[in-house]
């Protein structure tokens, strides 16, 4: 299997199937295959396979999927693209990082590259499951492109990191011992955390402002490891033990 395989790249609600097949041939133009497609519009269509021409493998292999987490199940790595800034900045990589990090990653663990809504772009709730945003650097009084020439350009960058890591003598060492916590582990751990505040009274899922969305931010820059994951999980549990019998304690002195 090669390091290709491990890239997924996942289109979310797409509305127009010519844009999903232009994205199928860009795919597989760039040695990449794995297409993912986020409760698609229209799909299949003959005008996808009409502009996918000699790519429709990748249209036939394609996983469609009903909501983003099941796109990112089992992926270590996850980059989130926008065409313009948001209230809340996250971390950012240009595209040429994005190809670099990207092809790094992918020799260790499945990488999903996430394109949002033709009109809409992804929500800011979509956004704050990736490790990092990439902003393609367009002019910025017109920055967006069309959703196929997106794709193109950033699997442009996957392939180019992947020609200059053949040329390089030295394949990069992994750099970490335990491998990093997967998106559907990390969204498991977000619920727990925010039960776990609410149970403590920190927070207030009424009045919820950006609290979870900063602490979202704050674990995505540590980029946690699985057992790093599994110890705070542990650490939540007995919080809310230690928070539910200190409340019936003082259940029983009021009865
Ligand atoms: N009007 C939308 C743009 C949608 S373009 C908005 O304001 O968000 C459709 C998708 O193409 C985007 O969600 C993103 O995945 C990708 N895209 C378009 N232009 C981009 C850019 N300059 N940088 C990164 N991604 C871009």
């Amino acid at each position: 299997m090669s390091y290709f395989d491990s890239v997924r790249i996942v289109l979310v609600n797409s509305t127009h199937p010519g844009n999903i097949g232009g994205a199928a041939r860009a795919i597989k133009n760039m040695g990449l295959s794995r297409l993912y497609l986020v409760a698609p519009r229209d799909f299949p269509a003959d005008r996808a396979v009409w502009r996918a021409a000699n790519a429709v493998d990748v249209l036939d292999n394609a996983i469609v999927v009903e909501n983003l987490d099941e796109a990112i199940a089992g992926c270590g790595l996850v980059v989130g693209t926008s065409a313009r800034g948001r209230r809340i900045p996250w971390p950012l990589l240009n595209p040429r990082e994005c190809g670099e990090r990207v092809w790094l990653e992918a020799a260790h663990h499945d990488v999903a590259i996430v394109f949002g809504r033709e009109d809409r772009g992804l929500t800011n709730e979509e956004l704050q499951k990736c490790n990092y945003h990439v902003h393609i650097p367009s002019n910025p009084e017109y920055s967006s492109l069309n959703l196929a020439a997106a794709v193109q350009v950033l699997c442009y960058e996957v392939r180019m990191a992947s020609l200059s890591a053949a040329q390089s003598e030295s394949p990069p060492l992994p750099d970490w011992d335990l491998p990093p916590a997967r998106a559907e582990d990390l969204e498991l751990y977000f619920q727990h955390l925010e039960q776990a505040l609410v149970d403590l009274g920190f927070h207030d899922r009424e009045n919820p402002r950006q609290t979870m969305t900063r602490l979202r931010r704050l674990y995505g820059r540590i980029r946690m490891d699985e057992m790093e994951l599994s110890i705070l999980r542990g650490v939540l549990t007995s919080i809310q033990n230690a928070v539910h019998r200190m409340q019936r304690v003082l259940q029983k002195k009021t009865d």
